[in-house]
Formats: structure tokens, C-alpha cells, sequence
């Protein structure tokens, strides 16, 4: 169950392989609909098998309809030279996402009316969009807006907003149990790397290496537009979400920030202590947050009607580095090495989650002699053999059908793998078995 490939994951390649989807991807212009959110998907089936699910436009889900299909061919601001001062092809974050048709001739007055710009960062183009309300407009360095002389211009947007469809994709990977782990990305957003096209590479690459290996839980993967994908989503699985025992929302996982994991509503659902856990007994700086009802998807799969164990893990969050939601959040902004460091901290939480089980101790009475089993270790992954004595101690005595592998590692404040080891070690020797009715989850 996911075993043997946390010591040996080559994570200077999977970095490097991720970073490269990123770059593939990145140039695609992607909206909560239109075939840049199609050719994602099947540019990420070429690594994973992906459903594709195409709901109709109109559809009602919940308290929201399903919006019109958006595409985009071309789009330009030409001044009186004909010169392109804005152009699409240059950049898909210069048109305001979601924007209707336009082809006009208009005055510079009346083009500043549908000019967005970020005056604190005047280099960077910003990333606007207008999803349920129907309006054009462009966006721009204000340093170029500056520069924009009086006169008349021709505006073209050469967009289609059309009854279609709204599409996701979905990757289900059975296990032993129907207990699922929910893992969750937003895929909608044009060339922004780090929200999120790092979710998106982290979560392929994640279901890839998934693939291959047996698995205790059954993982479904959702590559999704954010808030209307979740909320169709939810609209559709209504009757088998109580299979979610863990969530994940994956997000900005590519700057070299820190980490940070925000809680489910719940709190102290598994998936938010097997987060606390991993990250506390790693070496790098985190903080863990707790949950608000503003932010990714978790809003939705949180929601009091759900109220699922799905947290949300991301390195900075959203809104709290300058480059989000502008052209700075670019191929330069995210990194293989930090991509490679959230991979494997969702890893180990998965590998948590598969091995979390409870065990009885066949020799309650009074500690058994590890003497005379050969339980004095001095062999093992774990240079230290007084620790792993400690922990089988521990072992040992939280086994009592009731806690978890994981109880017992917060209880010793000892890293989870450390507990798994005397755990298997004390099987092997049968002083321990493993519970006739594993807790699957919370
Ligand atoms: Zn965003």
C-alpha cells in the first residue's frame, strides 16, 4: 500500500516533470469553459486515464446554472496606425476573461471604461474576469495605459458566449475500499502558474504515481473550473459523496513559500491531523490554518449541507503574494524544487492515511520481554534503536483495538513512519494483529 517509494522517490525528476507540464500548459487559455479547459484535460490524459464530463449550459446545480460556453479565437486593440497595442496573441491574460463579442471603433475616453490595469505594479498586466455578468474589456500594464494617446481605436474581441457545455475531468483509481480520498484542483485559469497550474501538476503526477501502486483507499481525482466545477460536481454525486472518509484541495503549491494547510470545517477530521502531523514532524516551515468559508473549493465540499473532511493545502496562499492573479504569476514564479517538496508532503499524507489502522496487543498483561523475540533492535532503517524501542512501547501499549496508528503517534509525539515500523516489526514477531474492523477513516 504505497510502500517503499517514500525513501526512494526521485524528486529532482518528478519536480523537473511537473515544471515541464506547467510550461506545456501554460500558453493554453482556459476559462471555467471552451476547449483551452478541453485540451487541458487532454493534454493531462497522455499521464493519467481522465473521464471527461460535459454538463450542458442551462443545467441548474443547486442554487447556480451552468453558464454558456466561452471560446476565444483573436482579440486586439489597434490604434489609429493600425498598430496592435493590445493583443491577444501576445498574451491571453490581456483579454478580460469570459468577454463577449465586441468589434468597434471607439474613442480612447470610452476604451478607458473597459481598461484594467495594476497601478502598484505597473509592469504587470492583471488577470480579470467576468463569468455571470455579461461585459468586454481588456487588461494592461499601467505603464502602457500611460502611454495611450487620444484618438480613436478598433476594439475586436472575437469570442463566442454559446449555449454548451461545462467540462471536467474525473480520475478514479479503485482500491480495496470503497473508502475514498477526494483530491481536488481548479483548472479554469489562462497562463497563471502557481493558482494553478501547480495544483493541476502536482495532483497529475500525484494520480500517476498512484496508478501503479496497490492501494488500501480508492483516490478520485477532480480537475475542475473553480466553484461552478465543484458545485455541478457535487450537483451529480450527491448520493455517494458519504465515500469521501479525506479530502484534499490542492493549490499554489509551486512558490518557494512555505506551507500552509487549511482545515475542514470539521477541524479534526483525519485528514486535517494527518496535515498537522506530517508537517510538524517535517523540517520545513508551515503553519497550519483553520477553516473560513472563503477560498478554493473547499467552500463547496465544506458547505454545511456536505460538511466533508476536505482541507486545503497550497504553499502561499492565494491574495498573499503580490503576483497573484497577474502576469507575474508566471514560468518564473513557480519552481521544479518546490513542486517537487509539496508532491511529497501529499504523498506521505497519503501514505499516512493508507497505513492508519489499529492493531491489539496479544500480550496485554504487563509488557511482553522484546529480549527474547529479538525486539532489541539494532538492525533497521532507524539509526536510532532506543527511539524505535520507544515507540514499540508505545505501540504496545495504545493497541487496544480503540487508537489508531496515528493516536499513537500524536499521543508519543513521534513521526508516523517510526510508529509503522515498530508496528510492523511487533506483527511480524506476533505480539500485535491487526484489528478485525480497521477504522477507515473519520
Ligand atoms: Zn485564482
Amino acid at each position: 500500500m504505497l510502500d517503499s517509494t517514500l525513501d526512494t522517490l526521485d524528486l529532482h525528476t518528478l519536480g523537473q516533470e511537473m515544471y515541464s507540464l506547467i510550461e506545456e500548459l501554460y500558453p493554453i487559455c482556459r476559462s471555467i469553459t471552451g476547449d483551452g479547459f478541453r485540451e487541458t484535460l487532454c493534454r493531462i490524459q497522455r499521464f493519467i486515464p481522465i473521464a471527461v464530463h460535459e454538463v450542458p449550459s442551462g443545467t441548474r446545480v443547486f442554487d447556480w446554472t451552468v453558464p454558456k460556453e466561452w471560446n476565444i479565437r483573436d482579440a486586439y486593440v489597434k490604434d489609429a496606425q493600425g498598430n496592435r497595442v493590445i493583443d491577444f496573441q501576445r498574451s491571453n491574460l490581456h483579454v478580460m476573461n469570459y468577454s463577449v463579442p465586441v468589434k468597434r471603433r471607439i474613442s480612447l475616453a470610452e476604451l478607458k471604461g473597459h481598461l484594467f490595469t495594476l497601478p502598484e505594479h505597473p509592469e504587470w498586466i492583471p488577470y480579470r474576469t467576468s463569468y455571470y455578468e455579461e461585459g468586454w474589456g481588456f487588461c494592461l500594464p499601467h505603464r502602457q495605459l500611460l502611454t495611450l494617446i487620444d484618438g480613436e481605436y478598433d476594439v475586436c474581441i472575437d469570442s463566442a458566449l454559446e449555449p454548451g457545455h461545462l467540462t471536467y475531468g474525473e480520475c478514479y483509481l479503485p482500491g480495496e475500499s470503497q473508502d475514498e480520498v477526494l483530491i481536488s484542483c481548479h483548472a479554469c485559469h489562462p497562463s497563471l502558474c502557481n493558482d494553478n497550474l501547480s495544483g493541476l501538476s502536482v495532483a497529475t503526477i500525484l494520480a500517476r504515481h498512484l496508478v501503479s501502486m496497490s492501494r488500501r483507499l480508492s483516490y478520485r481525482f477532480l480537475f475542475i473550473p473553480g466553484t461552478i466545477g465543484s458545485i455541478t460536481w457535487l450537483s451529480r454525486n450527491k448520493s455517494t459523496v458519504s465515500r469521501i472518509k479525506h479530502g484534499i484541495v490542492l493549490a499554489c503549491l509551486g512558490d518557494s513559500g512555505g506551507y500552509t494547510y487549511k482545515k475542514s470545517r470539521r477541524g479534526n477530521a483525519d485528514i486535517d491531523r494527518a496535515f498537522g502531523h506530517i508537517l510538524e514532524h517535517s523540517s520545513s516551515p508551515h503553519r497550519v490554518v483553520d477553516f473560513s468559508p472563503y477560498g478554493y473549493d473547499e467552500r463547496q465540499y465544506c458547505s454545511p449541507g456536505f460538511d466533508l473532511p476536505v482541507g486545503c493545502f497550497m504553499r502561499t496562499p492565494h491574495g498573499q503574494f503580490p503576483e497573484y492573479h497577474s502576469s507575474a504569476d508566471d514560468l518564473n514564479f513557480v519552481r521544479p524544487e518546490s513542486l517537487a517538496g509539496s508532491f511529497q508532503i501529499c504523498l506521505s499524507v497519503l501514505h499516512l492515511l493508507e497505513h492508519n489502522l489499529v492493531y491489539v496487543n496479544r500480550n496485554p498483561e504487563c509488557e511482553p520481554q522484546l529480549d527474547k523475540r529479538g525486539l532489541y533492535p539494532s538492525v533497521g532503517r532507524y539509526q536510532d534503536p532506543g527511539r524505535l524501542r520507544l515507540a514499540m512501547l508505545w505501540v504496545l501499549n495504545l493497541s487496544d483495538s480503540k487508537h489508531t496508528l496515528l493516536d499513537i503517534a500524536e499521543r508519543a509525539n513521534m513521526p508516523f513512519g517510526l510508529i509503522l515500523e515498530s508496528a510492523r516489526l511487533l506483527h511480524t514477531s506476533g505480539l500485535l494483529i491487526p484489528h478485525r474492523a480497521p477504522l477507515g477513516g473519520s
